[in-house]
């Protein structure tokens, strides 16, 4: 086992210093193209996710302990590698105590001393658990609920401060829907087979783990909670909802917040959270508050006990003794996602200090894995793509002139982040022991709290990073206008420092053109520059962009990858058209480049078809089938084979680079095909 660890960790360690190495002029830059995950029996006419991923999806094999693998998992592999290596460094150092080292380490030791968390049992539980015990009547909720928002514990109203979305630079309160301890409203309130079963183990998850914690009447209380769950997920919005960022902007005063609902002490509940400054909130989904009056007035303080109190022991699981673990695996993992076994325990540590002292690991991280020469290389693609945008703005023949002014205004204000922060958060007031895992758990949370509620009265921080320099992704914020790439995704196959440019444009250069296009997506398109939500179209150019996605939702609504479950149009709308438009535009960057020379022929492939080659590389990726049905129900993006897909069949290029005609799989008519941007 230590070998292989040492293996992995060095393999890791030299692909990513490989991949930071500025190219020699002298040697010709490679292809940076793997065929050997091809498959060459598929006409890339027909299929051509499966001819450039056939090979790999015929011997990759998901990891037991994952629920999915593909190119962006291969990655966070290698970013926790890199991560394990540097966590069991810093547990050895015995660095300066308080500093950002000692703290990693220390944390990372508590995760890892799984003899002391077994000696503990369900000790640390105990002070919160009798807090709750303590309470006698509903007027006390909104203090236990203050109480536990501190501890990180989801509640039917998820409170954070955050960027006023029509003043972008003054943080405000803000209320959305949240408490439910399935994955979606729709686990509640579907009544076939697949929900039916699910909801039955959720019930004998809950027993399970009121029973290790020694709570009373285990069974009747499991049932009480799925009921009083089912009743707050009832008039919650469907997720395609919540995207609207009109109809989730309703900012009202504090007393029309009350009003919503007389039951719950709001005023109480703010002084009791830190948040008493407030005048006024923006409230995400205001029929939902209002229909949690009745819920809070009726529901019996014993059942909302128990509700708190499970909320408590499921989310501090994987602090606790190895029963509580197991148990939450058996439901999370395994029922809900497919996982077939639980990740070691260092995976576990590693992801658990990466996601406590993110900023802290992060410039570890980036000191030995990140080099000045990539950032480089990324700052000159950002721009080129920023600037094909422009270029294409100026080509649509649907847009009046005085909202392609506005779209390039807002363009030009586009900020960028790249590799890590400039300056990590200070992490000095957060207490680290080691020996006390549960203990550092509950005071990271705790340390969050505090930092997001002392932004109350604060302007808005817009150099602060939402993603920690190893993570493999990228993001755009709308109410910043800024798009980020952290070091971890800045590795093959997405970026390839000593490749020629026609995969780093098809890979990299679409993930960046994906985030610019979230400016210009549906939701993305109602805020300017600033990042405040204005309506800067003309009410034609709106009629005719509408037009476009309606086409391209019913595309993606046609489309069923398991059972009766097809991907939601509408849900997945704004990563559709980011995927649609930043192949487009990573396409008309690559041109540009060129200067309007053709592009060298390596490994017998032309640029135009090693930059649809590298696009369609990113994607490869296996999912097991109860994750998948997650996936659809849950989240915005399509799954992985369909987002290589789809933006292909609407690419006027890619039709012609690889002759795609009439009666081929992969032919779409031109007046079929959708283009926005
Ligand atoms: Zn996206």
């Amino acid at each position: 086992m230590q070998t292989r660890r040492l293996v992995l960790s060095s393999l890791a360690a030299s692909v990513l210093t490989a991949a930071f190495v500025p190219p020699s002029h002298a040697q010709q830059l490679s292809s940076g193209i793997d065929t050997t995950t091809f498959d060459h029996s598929v006409r890339p006419q027909d299929d051509f996710y499966r001819y450039v991923n056939g090979g790999w999806l015929k011997t990759a094999q998901i990891p037991a302990d994952a629920s999915s693998w593909g190119a962006f998992q291969e990655l966070r592999e290698n970013s926790r590698n890199a991560e394990h290596q540097l966590f069991e460094d810093a547990s050895k150092a015995n660095a300066l105590s308080g500093s950002p080292e000692r703290k990693v380490g220390d944390l990372y030791a508590s995760f890892m001393d799984s003899a002391r968390v077994e000696k503990l049992g369900t000790a640390p539980l105990q002070s919160a658990l009798e807090h709750v015990a303590s309470l006698s009547n509903n007027k006390q909720l909104p203090a236990e609920f203050a109480y536990f928002a501190r501890m990180g514990v989801r509640l039917p109203e998820g409170v954070f401060v955050g960027a006023d979305g029509k003043k972008s630079t003054v943080n405000i309160v803000q209320l959305s829907q949240s408490g439910l301890g399935m994955p979606d409203r729709d686990y509640y309130l579907k009544q076939d087979p697949k929900m039916t079963a699910t909801r039955a183990a959720y019930v004998d998850y809950i027993t399970t783990m009121l029973t290790l914690a020694k709570q009373p009447d285990p069974a009747d209380a499991a049932a009480r909670i799925v009921a009083l769950e089912t009743a707050i997920a009832t008039p919650q919005w469907e997720r395609a909802r919540n995207r609207d960022r009109d109809a989730t902007y309703n900012k009202m005063t504090v007393a029309e917040l009350e009003a919503l609902t007389p039951s719950f002490d709001w005023k109480a509940y703010l002084n009791a959270a830190d948040l008493s400054k407030a005048t006024d909130v923006i409230v995400r989904q205001p029929d939902y508050v209002k229909a949690l009056d009745p819920i809070f007035a009726n529901t019996p303080i014993g059942t909302w006990k128990e509700y708190l109190a499970f909320k408590l022991i499921d989310g501090y699981a994987d602090e606790l003794p190895s029963g509580f673990v197991q148990a939450h695996f058996a439901f999370r993992g395994k029922t809900l996602s497919g996982q077939q076994e639980l990740a070691a325990r260092w995976k576990r540590a590693v992801d658990g200090t990466d996601s406590d002292l993110g900023e802290a690991a992060g410039t570890l991280y980036i000191a030995k894995y990140f080099k000045p020469e990539a950032k480089a290389r990324m700052d000159a693609l950002v721009k080129n793509i920023v600037n094909a945008y422009k270029v294409g703005i100026d080509s649509l023949d649907w847009m009046s002139p005085e909202t392609k002014a506005q779209a390039k205004d807002k363009l030009a204000h586009f900020k960028v982040k790249i590799g890590a922060p400039d300056k990590a958060r200070d992490y000095s007031t957060l207490v680290i022991q080691r020996g006390d895992l549960f203990g550092n758990e509950q005071r990271a949370n705790e340390f969050e709290y505090a930092d997001m509620a002392s932004r109350l009265g604060k302007p808005v921080d817009n150099m602060r990073w939402g993603m920690t320099a190893p993570t493999v992704n990228a993001q755009y914020n709308s109410s910043a206008n800024d798009i980020t790439f952290p070091a971890g995704i800045l590795q093959p196959p997405f970026f390839q420092v000593n490749a020629d440019d026609a995969v780093n444009y098809g890979a990299i250069g679409a993930v960046i053109g994906h985030e610019i296009g979230h400016g210009f997506d549906d939701q993305g398109r109602k805020s300017d520059g600033e990042g405040n939500l204005r309506d800067w179209w003309t009410a034609a150019d709106a009629t005719a962009y509408q037009a476009r996605t309606t086409k391209l939702g019913a595309e993606y609504d046609a489309i069923n990858p398991i059972d009766d479950l097809h991907i939601n149009g509408k849900l997945t709308m704004g990563e559709n058209i980011g995927d649609l438009s930043g192949l487009a535009q990573a396409y008309r960057a690559y041109r540009i480049s060129l200067n309007g020379k053709e592009a060298p022929v390596i490994d017998g492939l032309t640029g135009d078809q090693r930059f649809f080659i590298g696009f369609a590389q990113i994607w490869r990726g296996k999912i097991r089938d109860d994750a998948l049905r997650q996936r659809l129900l849950t989240d915005p993006h399509s799954p992985g084979d369909y987002r290589a897909m789809v933006p292909l069949v609407n690419n006027d290029v890619f039709e012609t680079t690889f002759e795609v005609k009439p009666g081929d799989k992969m032919y779409l008519a031109p007046a079929d095909r959708v283009k926005i941007w």
